[in-house]
């Protein structure tokens, strides 16, 4: 849905060479990802993308909202949800504890209880620790890694994991993240950054990791022209642009 860093690419007013590039995968949209399996479509982070990000993709349904952090790049869009709810009833929305926390006091008019505005959305909180998940007929395996100080959620669903906004991750999380087919994790910049992974920071996880193959997402405009930069990359490593589909079998 969106591989962007937090303002997006271009950035506005803007003359960075990257922000005036006219490769359609030098435009990206803030960070989110949609997960489609049998009948079920699941939502990871919804920014302030959101609503633009379900028109381009033509989707007609969400079964839920997983969400890695509240930072606003991640959660910015949530009251763009109404049309979801409107058709299907309050929205299923997962996150660990500090996030719904988060969530509330960004939005407290749509967890309020009582004396609601009509037409506000509507939520179903569930609450994601540190341990396995069902989501219909699916286990999902969140991962802590860390943000900066910032603990945030990835996800793990069978051979696919989603990580983004990663700094470090501590030696037992990286143990659910072995045998992947496919791992999507995040890559800032060139240049180090106190909270985001670097290029060459990324690169190291993957190498220890293993994948089968890797997408680089939440990149920012310093890193480059899409084209040039994934030239640079090692076999099996990609950068992820706006509206790549995978197929996981
Ligand atoms: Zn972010
Ligand atoms: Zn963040």
């Amino acid at each position: 849905m969106g591989t962007g860093t937090s303002q997006g690419i271009p950035v506005i007013n803007s003359s960075h060479p990257v922000c005036l590039s006219s490769d359609k995968r030098d435009k990206r949209l803030r960070v989110s990802i949609l997960i489609e399996w049998g009948e079920y479509s699941y939502v990871i982070d919804c920014g302030p993308d959101f609503r633009y990000q379900m028109l381009r993709a033509n989707v007609n349904q969400i079964n839920g909202i997983i969400f890695t952090h509240e930072h606003a790049d991640h959660v910015a869009g949530l009251d763009d949800i109404r049309p979801f709810v409107f058709q299907m009833g309050a929205m299923p929305i997962y996150a660990h504890q500090r996030v719904l926390d988060d969530l509330t006091k960004r939005f407290p008019y749509i967890f309020e209880e009582k004396n609601n505005y009509p037409g506000v959305p509507r939520v179903v909180k569930n609450n994601v620790g540190n341990a396995p998940f069902r989501l219909e007929d699916m286990t999902v395996i969140p991962i802590e890694v860390m943000h900066g100080s910032l603990p945030v959620l990835g996800y793990r669903f069978k051979d696919f994991a989603y990580l983004t906004d990663v700094k470090t991750i501590q030696p037992e999380e990286k143990e659910k993240l072995m045998n992947l087919k496919i791992l999507v994790i995040n890559a800032l910049r060139i240049e180090s950054h106190y909270s985001h992974l670097n290029l060459e920071e990324a690169l190291s996880i993957i190498d220890e990791l293993k994948p089968e193959r890797t997408y680089i997402t939440h990149i920012s405009h310093k890193l480059g022209f899409h084209a040039e930069v994934e030239e640079t990359l090692p076999e099996n490593v990609f950068l992820a642009y706006d509206e790549l589909t995978l197929n996981i079998n």
